[in-house]
């Protein structure tokens, strides 16, 4: 992790602001704005600000972890694609109404809003024999979409952070082998990221005229309808689904059918021969016969689990961060005390602040440290905005141990600074 590790909240670019966006309509959109996490350029176009890229670095880098597992290796391809290629598998008219699609000197191009025929192109162009088989490749790269609604804060962008996987195999079986590897590795990413999910049978979309797994997270704020059962496994989405609230279980006839709104965090595509057909990636079989490559891609969208982080985890005070992707474990806030007049002992409480921030960086511990020079009010009102879920104050108060609080209960508790590390070293 190259990332940075520690942090002077002084030279933090940008600090908190009071006011949400007039317009800001969501939860995520005006608590990440005020948080100073992310910044919109217009409807749709975001800036990640350092704390905000800090966030999505960390999820990132579970996603990776868990892909890496599963023998995926990781490449970057480019966002500039030309006409010719979405011809291909007729998509250019196909997908037209989300592409970005422009002319520059008579050539026609189309800003990436997916890389199936970037992949298979790839793979035709690399002469893969049998044995190359399976091939498993990802990226995490900007996607473009033409979005009519871009009004969710940061969930709906037209320009957003996709991690998209894609695979091919020389069977269906062998890619339906991987597609359900990559559901449990989603699964143990979705976890990790503190995220309960649904995995829900969809539509294809321009993808596939074949279904698809949605990875959904119940919630009311969501865009999406999804129905399921109260007992076993079984999940739809609205749009492709027959089944309405109160109906037994299809699948299980025990369980009762529930309806609840949803955010679509992950959809993954089985979608099997047809781009290999189209585009011409074939292989030759033991018996000499040619045979279409099986297909499969995989996305989810990290810029929109930060913002559904924020509308699952937050209170009326500011965002609360789980462990696994806060953008620091402890938020330390050294408070001087205005009435005492002695210059000399606020600088012994500065220095003893300075000497606790240098020991937890020392210990491992990533920490944002609040040097400002501000009130106790304002410090912890933006401790609480943004979110970090350990707060370690110093102040005339604390007589040289420190005020250890979680942003998720009211109390505090004087510890050492030993028993500070010791707890979120555990964290
Ligand atoms: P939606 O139905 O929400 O428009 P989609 O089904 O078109 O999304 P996919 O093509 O399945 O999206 O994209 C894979 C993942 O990328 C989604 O599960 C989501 O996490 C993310 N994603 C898709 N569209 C956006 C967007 N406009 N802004 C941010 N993230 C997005
Ligand atoms: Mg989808």
């Amino acid at each position: 992790m190259l990332y940075f590790r520690e942090m002077r909240y002084s030279q933090v670019f940008p600090k908190t602001q009071r006011e949400a966006p007039s317009g800001a309509q969501s939860i995520n959109h005006k608590l990440l704005v005020r948080a100073g996490f992310i910044d919109q350029l217009m409807a749709g176009s975001w800036t990640l600000l350092p704390l905000g890229l800090r966030v999505v670095q960390k999820i990132n880098d579970i996603i990776r972890e868990e892909l890496n597992k599963t023998g995926a290796q990781e490449l970057l391809m480019p966002l500039l694609h030309p006409k010719e290629i979405w011809n291909e598998t007729g998509r250019w008219e196909g997908a037209k109404e989300i592409m970005y699609q422009f002319k520059k000197d008579e050539k026609e191009f189309a800003l990436s809003f997916t890389h199936e025929e970037i992949v298979v192109d790839l793979i035709r162009k690399h002469q893969v024999s049998p044995k190359d088989f399976p091939i498993k490749v990802y990226h995490f790269s900007t996607k473009f979409r033409h979005e009519l609604r871009a009004k969710s804060g940061i969930l709906r962008g037209r320009e957003f952070l996709m991690k998209d996987l894609y695979s091919a195999h020389l069977t269906e079986k062998d890619m339906l082998k991987y597609y359900h590897e990559v559901i449990a590795a989603y699964l143990k990413i979705f976890k990790r990221l503190g995220l309960d999910v649904k995995v829900v049978e969809a539509s294809g979309g321009v993808f596939t005229d074949k279904h698809s797994h949605e990875f959904q997270v119940l919630t009311p704020v969501g865009e999406d309808t999804v129905f399921y059962c109260d007992s076993c496994d079984f999940a739809q989405n609205d749009e492709i689904s027959k089944v309405k609230e109160g109906d037994a279980c299809p699948k299980c006839s025990k369980g009762k059918i529930k309806t609840s709104k949803a955010i679509e965090v992950g959809n993954i595509f089985p979608l099997g021969t047809m781009y290999a057909e189209k585009m011409g990636a074939f292989y030759t079989d033991n018996e000499g016969n040619k045979k279409p490559l099986w297909l499969a891609s995989y996305g989810i969208g990290p810029t929109r689990i930060l913002g559904t982080l924020v509308e699952m985890f937050h209170d009326d005070k500011g965002i609360i961060w789980p462990e696994s992707v806060t953008p620091f474990d402890a938020h330390l806030v050294e408070i001087q005390n205005s009435n005492v007049k002695s210059q000399n002992y606020n600088s012994k409480l500065k220095n003893l602040a300075n000497d606790v921030y240098e020991k937890l960086q020392k210990a491992g511990v990533e920490v944002l440290y609040d040097d400002r020079e501000a009130t106790a009010g304002q410090k912890f009102a933006d401790a609480d905005l943004i979110g970090i879920p350990h707060r370690l104050v110093i102040s005339e108060k604390t007589s040289g141990k420190i005020e250890w609080k979680e942003r998720t209960k009211n109390e505090t508790e004087l510890l050492g600074l030993e028993e500070a590390i010791k707890r979120l070293k555990k964290a």
